[in-house]
């Protein structure tokens, strides 16, 4: 297996990748680090969302800092929007972290004071905007003079937003000797031209296709959903409760995106468990035959921690986020729908990303469907479906004379369908989760417009079809931002209570017991799962004790149960 150690970066920048949950490096930082380590140039075709970031900056990193010259501008990036220029040099700022350099993005719409002083200060490396690096340059507040290392990220945008003569005469201000690196989706005559002027002898990148052939993709559906990075984890939730999974692999990029997925599937209700790199071979191990028991529904993996598992009763695979590399989408999603079952595979894919659905579909031959995100109507009428089967079956099963009294002297007052209908109701609310009532902004993806609403001086080349997300509202800030409502803050325990279903046990029962015994806030419980003789309460670390001991004492659905600390059993 390649690693970031082997492709030869330095120890700093492993630690790096490491401390981000990289398990291993995606296809373009394979092909590309090693080249640019080397001082050669590189044109690379990749899309963002493949890790071309890391692909280039992560060699622009080694070569600075093994210089050891600080403090005067030696690396540039170029993008086409400022939106890119915030995200490229917050990436690089992460990859540098504890190595005292500086990363200055300068752009459009912001003030110039500011800049200018940021420049001042010292950057080693600049990302910007062609038109405002450019202006920098002519006002004197830029020197490109040290420029060792270069990148023009997403070229072919670039040239699509009339930046051409201004990306010309940036080149030109930097020293002919510094390296180069060309990343663009496409690799049209423009670029080719571009590319002939300004790289020597570049290292052509391109994510080698492995060789995948239409018999080996299954036929499963496939839909994807566009949405904001910050609406991600709400979104999954959502899905998940449309589409019902039996067993369902969730994949992830990182080990940290992993473990936060599983921190809040669990609180929306999931028996979600990671598997990652990061976990020893016994807990990987456990976690896999309880999967294969079916006492998990979900099981949140890195691509590495997946490759090899033999699990055929997958009714979903999920990416939740865009493979990097149409192979990788392939291989997933070759999981599911297997031996003559159905499977659906569900990808989310920021709007940005749109362009690898692109690529994907273009691989397999096969259409992608883009749904969109369930609304709370969607929801409230999934919910009501189930409301009604649970009814249903509540009745059939009988055993409910003990509360027949109270619906009785009701029925004394009201009609006995608006009885029924405020029964349904309080249960229905009881069973409304955090932010289930909020829509989820949404993504609308165009083939015609693509105007560039951030960047500077935008000259639109009119005329050409092409795809491009917008939001519709929000904005995709880039940071996930799990909805946690139901996640105790800190270190939390599960407690086995030895009653469940069968005894009648219902999560406000606990939630009761808990809250009216110790005091403690009801936001301070995590997620309840109720099995048939038992269920599992997770609770802050902190209060567990304190929580056992006020369960012990009391009673739940009119018994004394047995409470103790969780260990490992999952409701079935
Ligand atoms: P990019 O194509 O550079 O925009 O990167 C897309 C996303 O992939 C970013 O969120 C990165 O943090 C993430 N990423 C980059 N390299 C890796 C890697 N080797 N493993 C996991 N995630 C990565």
């Amino acid at each position: 297996m390649t690693t970031f150690a082997s492709l030869g970066l330095l120890d700093s920048l492993v630690t790096a990748t490491t401390a981000l949950g990289y398990e291993e490096p995606t296809p373009v930082q394979r092909e590309a680090i090693p080249v640019l380590l080397e001082g050669r140039d590189v044109l690379g075709q990749a899309a963002t969302g493949t890790g071309k970031t890391a692909a280039f900056a992560l060699p622009m990193l080694h070569r600075i800092l093994e210089s050891k010259v600080k403090g005067r501008t030696s690396g540039l990036v170029l993008v086409p929007t400022r939106e890119l220029a915030m995200q490229v040099s917050e990436a690089i700022h992460k990859y540098a972290k504890g190595g005292g350099l500086s990363v200055v993005p300068v752009y459009g719409g912001a003030p110039m004071d500011v800049q200018i002083r940021a420049l001042r200060r010292g950057a080693d490396i600049v990302v910007g905007t062609p038109g405002r690096v450019l202006d920098h340059i002519n006002r004197g507040t830029l020197k490109l003079d040290q420029i060792r290392m270069m990148t023009l990220d997403e070229a072919d945008e670039m040239l699509d937003m009339g930046f051409a003569d201004d990306m010309e005469a940036i080149l030109k201000a930097t020293p002919s000797d510094k390296q180069t690196a060309l990343f663009s989706a496409t690799m049209a005559p423009r670029i080719a031209a571009i590319a002939s002027r300004h790289l020597k002898n570049p290292a052509r990148v391109t994510i080698a296709r492995e060789k995948a052939t239409a018999g080996q993709i299954p036929r499963v559906r496939q839909v994807a959903y566009i949405v904001p990075r910050a609406h991600k984890p709400q979104t999954l939730g959502r899905v998940l409760d449309i589409e019902s999974p039996s067993a369902a692999l969730v994949f992830c990029r990182t080990r940290l995106e992993v473990d936060e997925l599983v921190e809040t599937l669990s609180a929306h209700g999931y028996r979600a468990e990671p598997l990652h790199g990061g976990m020893a071979q016994n807990q990987r191990d456990r976690v896999m035959s309880l999967f294969r028991a079916k006492k998990v529904d979900l099981v949140v993996a890195t691509d590495v921690a997946a490759r090899g598992l033999d699990i055929d009763h997958l009714s979903h695979v999920v990416n939740y986020d865009v493979p990097s590399a149409p192979e990788a989408y392939v291989h997933r999603i070759g999981r599911t729908g297997r031996i003559g079952r159905t499977g659906v595979a569900i990808t989310l894919a920021e709007p940005r990303e749109h362009r690898l659905l692109g690529n994907i579909e273009r691989f397999t031959k096969q259409k992608i469907e883009l749904a969109s995100v369930p609304t709370v109507a969607d929801l409230r009428s999934r919910r009501l479906d189930v409301m009604r089967a649970s009814l249903r079956e509540r009745l059939l099963a009988g055993n409910i004379d003990d509360v027949r009294v109270i619906v009785e002297s009701l029925a004394e007052e009201f009609d006995i369908v608006r009885v029924a209908s405020a029964a349904v109701k309080l249960a229905l609310e009881a069973s409304l989760g955090e932010g289930e009532d909020k829509e989820i902004p949404t993504v609308s993806v165009s083939f015609k417009d693509r105007g560039p609403a951030a960047s500077d001086r935008p000259k639109p080349k009119g005329g050409k079809f092409k795809a491009r997300a917008r939001e519709t509202e929000g904005g995709g800030g880039d940071k996930p931002a799990p909805k946690r409502a139901y996640v105790p803050a800190g270190p939390t325990t599960r407690l086995y209570v030895a009653a469940g279903r069968i005894a009648g046990v219902r999560p406000a029962d606990l939630v009761g017991a808990i809250t009216g015994e110790t005091g403690v806030q009801n936001k301070v419980i995590g997620s309840i799962q109720i099995a048939d003789r038992f269920s599992i309460v997770e609770v802050p670390e902190a209060l567990a004790n304190k929580i056992i001991d006020a369960l012990r004492a009391t009673k739940i659905r009119g018994k004394k149960v047995l409470v103790n600390r969780d260990r490992g059993q999952k409701p079935s």
